[in-house]
């Protein structure tokens, strides 16, 4: 393949696309033939792939599991696990390879080392955020070695890079801080010189090293987000992310069967929809897509054909009020109700200092003059934050809360719309409402229990009559049951 006039400029590469393609996408041989046949279908185009995988479907689940088991001395247990999952990444590798003994011992010594890292851990008994880190590291080191075989196998001229040496990190485990600067000079060195020599460069998503070169993760879902990284380190001209729904939907298709596909929508929506728990996105991949202005693109790897959604920095203008409902469940509330006036000078400032000083965001803050509620994760620290903040205040802590999350171009500027959102939803109890922090998004907090019959009725009135500029209202006339 002959370098593009961006590659001999040495600026943005007209051509060049990142693909990243999630579990679902990679869970089995018939899911990595479809990745294999997607990404030749963009080099018959033409097209100059950067490829990044996650780890095989639940792999990081089980194999976070199997550190949790080794850790609390249960090494059979812990190394069952490992072994269970050395056979399914052996019969993937088998079944897509014909001649598979190169990539076998590749396997087998990725095995032996997380074997022997398992029983040390059962030995110590202590399992730290970096041995974490790199327990899990494993999934995407051997589910992108895989997919690289199975690309050659079918021609492709791929080639495996280990992301630990592009993707560099702070030294937070398991939610690491990308350096931006570092990362492009990498990408720059590691990645742009195979792509212009024609070469397909493969790496995992996920995971990264710190500048000591220790393995760190970017947190869960966080493939998306290298995808996102490496996409504006290399100018790409587009990102793709690949997974097992046809887009960005009005719901979790999930939890709403009749959710439709959003067509197109902005940056800014799209990040918000992400934050607030639409799992389709990671929450920070639309960072480094925005600050180049790259369109990021979420495809179905099932349904290669639709044309899924596109995010863009301006959406076209649309009729209905909202694109999309989010849910972040897991979440609490703590109340703090102070003896004195909260707005006395300072006082805020001293409450969310104890947020800050324990790492914890705040999701939602509602105040009144002697209280202040605020929704965060639900975690650990919780009893550690309630302790502190009880130097200053009565509090108070609740689990099993959610947040319903709607998010739509100029809310605010809608006249009647929460007395519409509160109507679809009068037989749910709302315990916080915020509407009014940002223009595109409304959200409220209620049970956790409530949360996915929240969704439906919101979801029911809200997108009888959408708009078929953004949403893809074909789809759900040929799903339309005939009448009899
Ligand atoms: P991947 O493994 O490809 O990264 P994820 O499981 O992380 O995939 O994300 C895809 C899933 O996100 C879908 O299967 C769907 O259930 C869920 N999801 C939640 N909200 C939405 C939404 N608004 N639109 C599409 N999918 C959503
Ligand atoms: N494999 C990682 C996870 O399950 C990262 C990802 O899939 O995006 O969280
Ligand atoms: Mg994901």
């Amino acid at each position: 393949m002959r370098p593009c006039a961006g590659c001999l400029n040495g600026n943005s590469h007209m051509s060049l696309v990142v693909m990243k393609f999630g579990g679902t996408s990679v869970e089995n041989p018939a899911a990595i033939s479809r990745t294999v046949s997607i990404v030749a279908g963009r080099v018959a185009m033409g097209k100059q792939p950067v490829v990044v995988v996650s780890a095989l479907a639940k792999v990081t689940d089980q194999l976070l599991r199997a550190a949790a088991s080794a850790a609390q001395g249960d090494r059979t247990g812990a190394l069952a696990i490992s072994s269970r999952l050395r056979s399914r990444h052996r019969d993937t590798a088998a079944a897509l390879v014909k001649n598979p003994g190169d990539l076998m011992n590749l396997i087998d010594q990725k095995f032996d080392a997380l074997d022997e890292i398992l029983r040390g851990l059962a030995a110590i008994l202590e399992l730290t955020p970096r041995i974490s880190d790199l327990i899990v590291s494993y999934g995407e080191r051997l589910s992108s070695r895989i997919v690289t075989a199975a690309l050659c196998e079918k021609g492709i001229n791929a080639v495996h890079v280990d992301a630990r040496d592009v993707i560099v990190t702070d030294s937070q485990f398991q939610k690491a801080i990308p350096q931006d600067a570092i990362i492009e000079k990498r990408a720059g060195e590691r990645l742009r010189p195979l792509v212009d020599q024609g070469h397909v460069p493969v790496m995992g998503g996920f995971i990264g090293s710190n500048e000591e070169g220790i393995t760190t993760t970017l947190g869960r879902g966080g493939s998306d987000f290298t995808g996102a990284l490496i996409g504006g380190a290399l100018t790409a001209e587009a990102i793709e992310i690949w997974t097992d729904v046809d887009g960005i939907m009005t719901a979790d298709p999930r939890v709403c069967p009749d959710a439709l596909r959003v067509k197109v929508i902005s940056f800014e929506e799209a990040a918000e929809l992400a934050y607030f728990g639409a799992k389709v996105l990671h929450p920070a991949t639309i960072l480094p897509a925005v600050k180049k202005n790259i369109p990021v693109l979420v495809l179905n790897s099932r349904n290669p054909s639709n044309e899924g959604t596109r995010i863009i920095s301006l959406a076209p203008h649309c009729k209905s009020p909202f694109k999309s409902i989010a849910v972040k469940k897991k979440l609490s509330i703590i109340d703090v109700v102070a003896s004195r006036m909260l707005m006395t000078h300072g006082y805020l400032k001293e409450i969310f200092t104890i947020f800050d000083k324990h790492k914890c965001p705040v999701d939602m803050v509602s105040t009144s003059e002697v209280s202040v509620s605020l929704t965060v994760d639900s975690n650990d620290r919780l009893p550690a934050i309630a302790a502190d903040l009880s130097q200053l205040a009565d509090v108070k802590y609740e689990g099993k809360k959610a947040l319903i999350c709607l998010v739509g171009e100029d809310i605010r500027g809608q006249n009647g719309i929460a007395a519409q959102v509160f109507n679809a939803v009068r037989h749910i109890n709302v315990r916080m409402i915020s509407q009014g922090a940002s223009e595109i998004n409304m959200s409220f907090m209620i049970e956790e229990d409530d949360a996915d019959e929240a969704v439906r009725s919101l979801h029911a009135a809200f997108f009888k009559d959408p708009d078929p500029d953004i949403f893809d209202v074909e789809a759900r006339k040929l799903t339309a049951q005939p009448a009899n």
